[in-house]
């Protein structure tokens, strides 16, 4: 029987040897894993409850055109029904976002850790490091680990990417793989807070639903989405803001900003009329801001947006004030860094591998999954169909060698 190696006890490894279990592939499978259990990170997506997929893809989800033709429509049935049908893993949904039916990334971590623990023919090897690989003269690979040197027929890299190291993945398998002539794009901190140019220290923790905008240099909109945020002292974070922190690397933009509508779903009209209702009640027009805002962010935004409006707040200037709290521009200045975020955005290029099998071109029998690749999807559940998608395509590649 052939041996396979998988470096990495990731998402993509539960997937793929949940699946290579399923269609019972005749392979000896070894995951190496330096962390004590497999799937740590799984454990931790979705703040616990682990959105697994979306059902909705659109030309943001993905980010690289190889990405994007390793996923349709047709292929989210696929994964629905793969958990669902074939191994009875209840899942639910909130709009778009499908979860376990259970909310629990923990049950169902550990439901595909005791569904491939049935497979007798795979092992884990915990608390092992991969350190590196040479090819041997009968066309096997010698694994070298911490632990000793194994030999392999098959190595897949499901080794994540650099982002959230505390998790497992530091990018540390980048250099090994530099080394054998992989070309590697490069690695930023994707899905994470940004920093902003503009002091945000007397709002830290302040937290708004509003839709935000993100524009280049030449003041063109680029991305647009409503969403909770949350001041951080020196910046701004939220699912909308992780979403907009990938898009600004993807796209190179060079000092883009964005704009926070603080009166989301009031129009003008309906603004005005509130703020006549107050002027009827009140005497300091000035304090008109804590009709919408906590205290903290009324006196930031009216100290903020004043110098427009000569401190005073009137009938004349209303709408005035109305378009600031609209348009409210912040300067990005860079994203946090790989501690907080969430997916790397770079990795193994995908010029090294063959697209329909993602086998490496440079070495024979030799496969990239997950996060590693040049890979990255937006929040809402994109980067574990990533790493099930492309668990899939090796799946298929190793099931038909087994059929010859
Ligand atoms: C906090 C958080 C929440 C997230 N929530 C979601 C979500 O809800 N939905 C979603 O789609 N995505 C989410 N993601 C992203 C998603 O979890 C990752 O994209 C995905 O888990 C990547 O899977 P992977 O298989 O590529 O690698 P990983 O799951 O990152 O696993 C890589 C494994 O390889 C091991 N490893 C690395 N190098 C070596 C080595 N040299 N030797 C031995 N072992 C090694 C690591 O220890 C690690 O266990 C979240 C990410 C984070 C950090």
């Amino acid at each position: 029987m052939k041996e396979i190696f998988i470096i990495g006890g990731s998402s993509s490894s539960l997937f793929l040897t949940s699946l290579i279990t399923y269609y019972k592939l005749d392979y000896k499978v070894t995951i190496i894993e330096k962390n004590k259990v497999l799937g740590r990170k799984l454990l931790a997506t979705g703040n616990g409850r682990c959105n697994l997929l979306n059902k909705k893809i659109n030309e943001f989800s993905f980010n690289n055109e190889e990405t994007k033709s390793l996923i349709t429509k047709e292929d989210i049935d696929f994964e629905l029904d793969f958990f669902i049908n074939k191994l009875g893993i209840e899942l639910t949904n909130i709009n778009e976002l499908v979860y376990p039916y259970s909310f629990s990334a923990k049950s169902f971590t550990n439901f595909l850790l005791n569904y491939i623990s049935s497979n007798k023919n795979i092992r884990f090897l915990t608390e092992t490091i991969f350190l590196d690989y040479r090819k041997n003269n009968n066309n096997q690979y010698e694994i070298i680990t911490s632990k000793g040197n194994y030999f392999s027929d098959y190595i897949i890299f499901a080794s994540g990417g650099k982002s959230y190291p505390s998790l497992g993945s530091d990018g540390s398998i980048f250099n090994i793989l530099k080394k054998h002539n992989y070309k590697i794009t490069p690695i930023f901190p994707g899905l994470s807070p940004i920093k902003l140019k503009e002091s945000t220290k007397e709002i830290e923790n302040e937290r708004i639903k509003c839709e935000v905008s993100l524009f280049n240099n030449k003041d063109e909109l680029i991305y647009k989405e409503n969403g909770e945020i949350i001041f951080k002292k020196d910046g701004v974070s939220g699912i909308c803001i992780m979403n907009i922190s990938s898009l600004i690397l993807r796209n190179k933009l060079i000092n883009p900003y964005i704009k926070i509508n603080f009166l989301n779903n009031i129009s003008l009209n309906e603004f005005i009329n509130i703020f006549n209702i107050y002027l009827k009640n009140n005497k300091n027009n000035n304090n008109f801001l804590l009709s919408f805002y906590s205290e903290r962010l009324a006196i930031y935004l009216y100290k903020n947006i004043n110098k427009s409006f000569n401190n005073n707040i009137n009938i004349n200037n209303i709408d005035k004030i109305y378009n600031l709290l609209t348009n409210y521009k912040f300067n990005y200045l860079s994203n946090y860094d790989f501690l907080s975020s969430q997916v790397s955005v770079g990795g193994i290029s995908y010029s090294n591998l063959s697209i329909n099998d993602l086998s490496s071109k440079i070495d024979k029998n030799i496969y990239f999954v997950g996060e590693i690749l040049d890979s990255d999807g937006m929040c809402g559940g994109y980067n574990l169909m990533i790493s099930f998608f492309t668990s899939l395509k090796v799946v298929k590649a190793l099931s038909n060698y087994n059929k010859k």
